[in-house]
């Protein structure tokens, strides 16, 4: 197969910059969740419809297979491949809302919790509620049929489909929400139709086949097509329209998917309930299942022994001890209260000792600690191992004696620190076990392992090897084993059908390779301790500014194990190398959002940073550690470039010389820390920051307090992010001690007027200190100002130091006290900015924002809480961006 090819006839249609094909870049893309690893030929960022049907129509001609990827969560080795990968990311983010919230249109690069904020409004959500739902886009959501604690099989995507917009292999789209497109596909597709028919009549003549496939979805099942579409539907274009839900790219492109939404009940409740057994629980909870209760997870005594620090888990845990986690939710505090009586009548006769929960943050951490078992794992695992979740379904009263049998067996296979836990209402188990494939013996272990996890599921249970993560290439060579001959020939027969010339995701669910599952196995050798606990799960990416531009951390991490595994291995990396240094260093932003999203608290930052120390020379370090031990000259020098700089209309203005008046109120004394920015960069328009903070801490009354040495004072983050660690360290001792000096060892507050700064303070600085951004300390002072209101519409942006500290809120409510039209940015974590990078790489700042100027339609002005960011913020939203206390000072007066 020639890509050179493929690549050369696409690129007359597809924009260049759509097309990646460096090495290092291929290879970033050859992770997804899965423990395999495939590297593509070619990477698309399709924009539209039209990109797909272009890239169809020559995968067509030239029998080249396409694997389309969302966000790459999926765990069976589903959205890999080593022939065209296809993302679909902010170019697939449109959506509607019909009838009150009551549909959803989506396209499919829109997160799965994303979608669900848009429905918060009208108290609904979609029915899907995988875990992985912050990271995960609706199309592999909808691709892989997922789902999980809640949701069931009665909520998930085949159950609350509403309509699809899809493109066949050979580029045919249809609409099935619109009529004319229905009507010509129908007749240009007659024969596909027919051919659905039929199978659909096979199926329904065929008794037994008929009551396997009956049998098989009474259970929850992902294994192979959703074969029974066959049998809940007789139009044959409904029968497509499910076919498609679960069917991993390998029949159609998903363009658009329509949902009917599900009801989000506000009030909730969760007990964690300790059994003695597992018959005893599983005999709970084929009781529970009788009353209303809307998800029950269970945990092995393993699990139990990862959670030994929470209140509800007893600290010694017992052999063969077990919890239910029981969750309850309603529309009212009345009807939760009938929901936890019933449960607690249900349970009465076990002699238990628990209690319901509806405190928010309690429960909150209760769940946070299920859905954090499998990273626990992750995180726990010896180097250089990969770590497996397996997710299988058994009927409900054959849950007690499969469980015991898979911990059987997962102890013959000698993997002792496997946890089993699941949604057991469903008799869907997860379990979770690492596994090294450096060596051939191992490989084997794990083949040995699968063939009779396979038996025992599948011959003695009857249940499914997939019940929510889909088939992948993991359970491909065991679909014939679980279904039967008929019905695996049935799925063989609909691929063809869908896919003659098998150019969509091929081997992916139907595969010919008895051995799929045992090749291209994912390595994870040891790179750095910093980040040797990632476990490629993928869920950092969205919050990451580079993302679109260069490599996410996810990619970043996985392209520096090659780089280290290379090395070890003798191999020449000089090429990969340089190319790491603009596409992973360079262009990160070092801001650690990634920590906030990643299950084991990855900062792949910290990764970078420690590469950037490492490259700096004597030279370099000594002139950082003379630029910092001369703080305010540097700082004059930089005032003076932006002054001469200042025809070119590039750099912002610097600050003017201001001499500032200390309020000397009746108030409480507060000490005011004037970051190094607000002295260096003037504010976009009107008031400087210090100024504005100044006359707002008069106008409250308060006695303010400054550093007398506050020209040579800086948090050092600037050197710090740099990694200058010395000169960071000079800046951090020097501010400290002048501060614990002026605060009298920490009894008076300090105040900071940069979110960046204030956070990096907080988290290096001697806990004596309390220190507080302004934006915080402010929207707890409201009362002590008179507020007028503006009409004026305006745009807040968080940036990530705010969020980071959880203090978001404390913009919002500035805004709001200050305007009556206030909207916030929405899906941009970051704004790649980065201190002083905006100015070497303005291309993060633009990528990251990219988005911005649509959302800042309508608005006058923009305010946020970092001198820097605003820079970037105004250039790319096209409004004008300052301080939120700048608007404060403005709207405010005494009271
Ligand atoms: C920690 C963790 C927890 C998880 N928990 C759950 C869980 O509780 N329940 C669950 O079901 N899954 C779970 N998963 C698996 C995975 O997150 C989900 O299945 C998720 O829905 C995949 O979405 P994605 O956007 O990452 O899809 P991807 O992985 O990018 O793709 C998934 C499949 O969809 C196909 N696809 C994507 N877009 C399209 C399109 N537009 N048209 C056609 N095909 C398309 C891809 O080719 C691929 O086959 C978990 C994963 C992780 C890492
Ligand atoms: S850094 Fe964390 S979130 Fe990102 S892929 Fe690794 S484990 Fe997942
Ligand atoms: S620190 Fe920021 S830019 Fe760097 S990998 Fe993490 S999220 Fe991306």
């Amino acid at each position: 197969m020639s890509y050179a090819k493929f690549h050369t006839n696409i690129q007359a249609a597809i924009c260049p910059t759509r097309l990646i094909d460096s090495p290092l870049q291929l290879l970033a893309h050859g992770t997804d969740a899965s423990f395999y690893r495939l590297i593509p030929k070619l990477v698309v960022k399709a924009a539209d419809e039209t990109d797909i049907q272009t890239l169809l129509k020559e995968a067509h001609k030239t029998k080249t297979p396409l694997t389309f990827r969302t966000a790459g969560t999926s765990l069976s080795g589903q959205a890999v491949t080593d022939s065209v990968l296809v993302k679909l990311g902010h170019d697939w983010h449109d959506y509607t809302i019909e009838q009150n919230g009551e549909i959803i249109r989506l396209q499919p690069g829109i997160i799965g919790a994303r979608a669900n904020q848009i429905l918060k409004p009208y108290g609904r959500k979609i029915g899907p509620d995988p875990a992985s739902i912050d990271s995960a886009m609706i199309g592999g959501i909808a691709a892989n049929n997922a789902s999980g604690m809640c949701c069931g099989t009665s909520q998930n995507s085949y159950q609350t489909l509403a309509g699809l917009r899809l493109i066949l292999a050979d580029g045919t789209l249809l609409d099935s929400r619109d009529p004319k497109s229905v009507h010509d596909f129908k007749i240009r597709k007659a024969a596909l139709l027919k051919e659905l028919s039929t199978i659909r009549q096979e199926i329904i003549e065929d008794p037994q086949l008929h009551e396997t496939i009956k049998r098989k979805y009474k259970i929850k099942n992902t294994s192979g097509y959703g074969l029974n579409s066959f049998i809940d539907f007789e139009d044959p274009l409904d029968i497509l329209l499910h076919l498609i839900i679960g069917s991993e790219g390998t029949l159609t492109f998903i363009s658009e998917i329509t949902y009917n939404t599900v009801i989000d009940p506000p009030y909730k409740s969760c007990a964690l309930v300790i059994f003695n057994s597992i018959e005893q629980a599983c005999l709970a909870c084929t009781e529970l299942k009788q009353v209303s209760v809307d998800a029950v997870e269970l945990m092995d005594e393993a699990s139990l022994r990862c959670m030994t620090d929470v209140p509800a888990v007893p600290n010694i845990i017992e052999s063969g001890m077990v919890a239910l986690l029981v969750d309850v939710r309603a529309s009212s505090q009345n009807a939760l209260s009938e929901k936890t009586t019933a449960v607690n009548q249900c349970l009465s006769s076990y002699e238990l000792d628990y209690q319901f929960t509806k405190e928010m943050q309690t429960y909150a951490n209760l769940w946070k600690i299920r859905k954090g078992l499998f990273p626990i794992v992750g995180a726990n695992r010896d180097k250089g191992t990969s770590v497996i979740i397996e997710d299988v379904c058994f009927p409900l009263d054959q849950l007690a004696p499969a469980t015991l049998d898979l911990q059987k067996l997962l102890l013959k296979y000698n993997y002792s620190k496997a946890i089993i836990f699941g949604h057991a209402l469903e008799g869907n188990l997860h379990f979770v076990f690492t596994q090294s494939f450096n060596e051939q013996k191992e490989v084997l272990r794990y083949s040995a392992f699968m063939d009779e996890l396979a038996d025992l599921v599948c011959e003695k249970y009857d249940g499914s090897l997939k019940a929510e993560h889909g088939t992948g290439r993991n359970m491909a060579p065991f679909m014939e084993l679980e279904w039967g001959v008929k019905a695996y020939a049935l799925m063989k027969r609909i691929k063809k059908l869908f896919d003659p010339k098998s150019i969509l995701n091929p081997e992916v669910i139907i595969s010919e390779n008895p051995k799929l599952h045992l090749e291209n196995l994912k390595p994870i050798p040891p790179a750095d301790e910093l980040v040797d606990q990632c476990i490629e799960c993928g869920f950092c990416e969205s919050a990451c500014p580079s993302k679109d531009l260069t490599l996410s951390p996810r990619q970043r991490i996985a392209v520096w194990r090659e780089i280290k595994r290379q090395e070890n291995a003798g191999v020449g990396i000089k090429p990969w190398l340089s190319e790491f240094q603009y596409q992973a260093n360079d262009t990160c932003a070092a801001d650690g959002m990634c920590a906030t999203k990643c299950p084991v608290d990855i900062d792949t930052g910290k990764l970078i940073k420690q590469l950037r120390t490492s490259q700096h020379s004597t030279l370099t370090r000594s002139v950082a550690k003379f630029s910092a031990n001369n703080f305010a000259l540097s700082k004059s020098l930089i005032k003076t470039g932006l002054k001469l700089a200042s025809p070119t209309g590039k750099y912002p203005k610097a600050a003017k010389n201001e001499s500032l008046e200390l309020p000397t109120g009746d108030g409480p004394k507060v000490i005011y820390f004037s970051s190094c920015l607000n002295s260096v960069l003037a504010p976009e328009s009107g008031k400087s920051t210090p100024n504005s903070i100044l006359s707002l801490l008069d106008k409250a009354g308060y006695q303010v307090l400054m550093p007398p040495n506050q020209k040579q004072l800086c948090c050092g983050m600037p050197y710090e992010s740099k990694g200058f660690n010395d000169a960071a360290a000079i800046k951090l001792i020097e501010l400290q001690e002048s501060l614990l000096d002026l605060s009298e060892q920490g009894n008076i507050p300090i105040v900071c007027d940069n979110s960046p700064c204030s956070f990096h303070m907080l988290n290096t600085l001697t806990d004596q200190l309390r220190i507080l951004d302004a934006a915080s300390f402010f929207a707890d002072k409201l009362d002590l100002l008179n507020i007028q209101k503006t009409q004026m519409p305006l745009l807040t942006f968080s940036v990530c130091s705010q969020q980071k500290a959880g203090e978001s809120h404390a913009l919002s409510k500035i805004a709001q006290a200050c305007s009556k039209k206030v909207k916030s940015v929405e899906e941009i974590a970051c704004c790649g900015f980065a201190g002083d990078r905006g100015f070497s790489h303005p291309e993060l700042n633009e990528s990251s924002l990219q988005e911005i100027r649509t959302q800042a339609q309508g608005c006058d002005k923009g305010y946020s809480t970092s001198r820097s960011c605003e820079i970037g913020l105004k250039t790319h939203s096209g409004i004008p961006f300052n301080s939120i206390l700048q608007l404060l000072d403005e709207c405010s007066s005494s009271l």
